[in-house]
């Protein structure tokens, strides 16, 4: 509970002027002795609750400029303390430092167990304006999310206009820490043709030099091996940022606005910033904490984070145009769906995708009912029969020409340089326009996906070719005629990933257990943390292309993909980006595995999918009996552990596609789940588990497993198959 009362009172005891201009220096500090001791109740006495926290961390308001609000590390007392947003405001650099801080409604808790607290006051510098601070503290975790916003209750208009520094969002002092590090999330990997997880470690020399980072995680490690962990919600792709963290040689860094977070000269009521995240940890236990976040946290409805088992339908497409000579919807229609299905049910696969192709007019997105007379009614009750759920493919960002939402929505096509784009092919559908979702679309469009969810009863989408740029309309949501055309190209970019959220979390106020899947195959995609907040991302297609490699194409019908090939090469493409499992889950990154035989391919798919990231796709026709059986069976056994795996920090040892490749993904709480190792050449391997696992186990043959007497697992291969499988808590 939060008092609404007396602020100016407790001011009066811990005087506000005390905490202003406090040597950045000299942080973090140990509380204050002046903090009144707690009552057994948890309330500190004598004085309201500005205030609010978990067992792990408090976070107190004081709205002053350098001691705006702090985060306590409640295990060792430590204090770090955030300075106040500035924001640009009539050509000044305005600090929302606050008057009469008060708590605003009352805390509420969320569907996810995590509480929301607010706070607010009025700007010392414009009292016409007010702040409001939103905190979401989680029950067990050591994250704290917010989000500021900032209202105008003036009569007068008030705009963002440039001033002499950028937009600062969050402050503080590093100088304690020892060593700093940046964490990023979105550095496209040609190797890879996918985007990468990367951690650099920053010298003492970049803060002297006055340089920049992207982040968007940034951690601080003190001598006493206690982190403090910061992080922005957007997305973007390396070196495109939206947002930065600049660093100063006092070791201070200040998160700031780089382009397209406001638009200059718009008057505004409301500016909600974007949602960081700050979390104090041991250093060794952050990346943990932070992972904890992103899976059971940041995102409140908890659907998208379940690791359910995946099906999607666009590889066999592809194999049936590049291998079969045929199209990519040639054999797409009800019959080979039926038989796809039960084939996907005997795999043990959950959420069968049906990608580009279900559909008619883009826009509209009716189903096609060429292929499937019925609107997918013989497919939805054969998917209830096997007690699976619909998932459905879409590009959100086209309207067929004739379509009936552009017919009402021909104002939100978009426009670069003062022409309206172009209409294209849509994978073979009717010609569409490029529509903006930064615009009154992005509503028609979430309308849409709730219509399909009830007439479908789908409940899996996924976005796909929706690109960072794409508008600088003066008529949509992201700037008029009085705006550049870069600034609204620059504010279109950065609102997009924000806006893509605000579907999802519209779509899930009518169905709340609907996941969403933004395909960032890609480049020029917005990946970072906010999208993470609503749903997931697919991760890889087929991985990398034949130009990536400098490879001539030899003939019209050979397919650009290289890696398109069932055995063990994909799948080096695909494992190498696990390494986002330290900090992001496996389970939010679908990537897809082959279930083709001969079996030895089918083991070492297998081997990498168990790892999280959950999906197949094929040619399931094709599969053995044998091989159905098979992977059944694995499937079943990994269903068995795949939420102690979803909760496992990952522990890999060894290089992907090298000699010795072991992956451990045991649950610190239950101790079950799965260890895997992986070498393309014969000859015996021994790994022992760091975790002492569950002792109920099943191996693949030719795998010994035994146990130390502290617990901990051997497993001893011969790898005459190229991967080994070892459960544990399985029966
Ligand atoms: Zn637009």
């Amino acid at each position: 509970m939060v008092s609404r009362r007396g602020f100016l009172h407790w001011i009066s005891a811990f005087s506000i002027s005390d905490l202003v201009g406090i040597d950045a220096k000299a942080l973090p500090s140990k509380a204050p002795s002046e903090v009144p001791q707690e009552q057994p109740n948890g309330a500190p006495a004598g004085r309201p609750q500005l205030e609010c926290g978990n067992s792990l961390v408090r976070v107190r308001i004081s709205g002053s400029s350098s001691d705006f609000w702090s985060l306590e590390n409640r295990a060792s007392g430590q204090i770090y303390r955030f300075g106040c947003p500035v924001f640009p405001l009539g050509g000044k650099a305005v600090p929302a430092t606050l008057e009469n801080v008060r708590a605003g409604s009352a805390p509420e808790r969320l569907k996810n167990g995590v509480t929301e607290c607010s706070f607010e006051g009025a700007l010392v510098a414009r009292p016409s304006l007010s702040l409001r601070m939103t905190f979401r503290i989680a029950p067990d975790n050591a994250v704290v999310r917010f989000r500021y916003s900032l209202e105008n209750h003036g009569a007068e208009a008030i705009a963002f206009e440039q001033a002499d520094g950028p937009l600062t969002y969050l402050s503080t002092s590093l100088a304690s820490m020892s060593r700093v590090k940046e964490i990023r999330l979105s550095d496209f990997n040609s190797m890879l043709h996918s985007d990468t997880v990367s951690e650099f470690d920053i010298p003492q020399r970049w803060f002297a030099g006055r340089l920049d980072v992207a982040g968007p995680i940034l951690i601080g490690e003190g001598e006493d091996k206690e982190a403090l962990l910061l992080a922005y919600e957007h997305g973007s792709q390396m070196p495109d940022t939206f947002l930065r963290f600049d660093l100063q040689p006092d070791r201070a860094v200040k998160l700031v606005a780089v382009k397209g977070n406001y638009l200059p000269g718009q008057a505004f009521k409301v500016f909600d910033t974007v949602w960081m995240e700050a979390a104090v940890s041991r250093a060794a236990g952050v990346a943990s904490q932070f992972r904890a976040f992103v899976r059971k946290y940041m995102e409140v409805d908890g659907e998208s984070r379940r690791p359910y088992l995946f099906y999607n339908t666009w590889n066999f497409q592809e194999r049936n145009k590049w291998w079969n000579g045929k199209g990519y919807l040639t054999s797409y229609n009800q019959e080979r769906m039926l038989q796809e299905i039960d084939i996907a049910h005997r795999l043990a696969l959950e959420i069968f995708v049906m990608d580009t192709g279900w559909h008619g007019k883009t826009g509209d997105w009716e189903v096609d009912r060429q292929r499937f007379p019925d609107g997918l009614k013989a497919v939805k009750a054969r998917l209830d029969q096997h007690g699976m759920k619909l998932g459905l493919w879409f590009n959100p960002t086209m309207a067929a020409v004739s379509s009936k939402i552009l017919a009402a929505h021909r104002s939100c096509i978009s426009s670069w340089k003062g022409k309206l784009a172009e209409p294209g092919d849509v994978w073979g559908s009717e010609v569409s326009y490029p529509m903006c979702l930064v615009s009154e679309y992005s509503d028609a469009y979430a309308d849409t996906v709730i219509r399909l969810a009830r007439e479908t009863g789908a409940r899996y989408f996924v976005w796909d070719a929706v690109a960072q740029y794409g508008c600088d309309s003066p008529d949509h949501w992201h700037g008029t005629s009085a705006n550049s055309e870069e600034d609204r190209s620059n504010s279109y970019a950065f609102q997009l990933p924000l806006q893509m959220v605000r579907i999802v979390e519209k779509v899930k106020r009518a169905y709340p257990d609907v996941i969403f899947d933004f395909d960032i195959t890609e480049t020029g995609r917005a990946v970072g943390l906010s999208f993470l907040s609503a749903g997931r991302y697919f991760l890889i297609n087929n991985g990398p292309y034949l130009v990536n490699y400098d490879l001539p194409h030899f003939s019209e019908t050979e397919s650009d993909n290289i890696f398109f090939y069932p055995g063990t090469a994909r799948t080096w493409i695909c494992r190498r980006p696990l390494t986002y499992d330290k900090w992001i889950p496996a389970n939010l990154l679908l990537t897809h595995y082959f279930p083709d035989d001969p079996a030895s391919s089918q083991l070492v798919n297998m081997a990498s999918l168990i790892l999280g990231q959950n999906g197949i796709w094929g040619d399931l026709p094709k599969i053995s009996e044998a091989g159905v059986q098979w992977i059944g069976e694995v499937m079943g056994r990994y269903k068995q552990v795949r939420q102690d795996v979803a909760e496992s920090d990952p522990i890999r040892t060894g290089d992907v596609a090298g000699v010795y490749e072991v992956h451990e993904k045991i649950s610190n709480g239950s101790n079950r789940g799965v260890v895997v190792l992986f070498s393309p050449t014969n000859g015996r391997i021994v790994y022992m588990t760091e975790h002492t696992p569950n002792q109920s186990f099943w191996a693949t043959p030719g795998t010994k497993v035994s146990f130390d007497r502290q617990g901990h697992a051997v497993l001893e291969s011969d790898m005459a198959s190229g991967a080994a499988i070892g459960f544990f808590g399985v029966e």
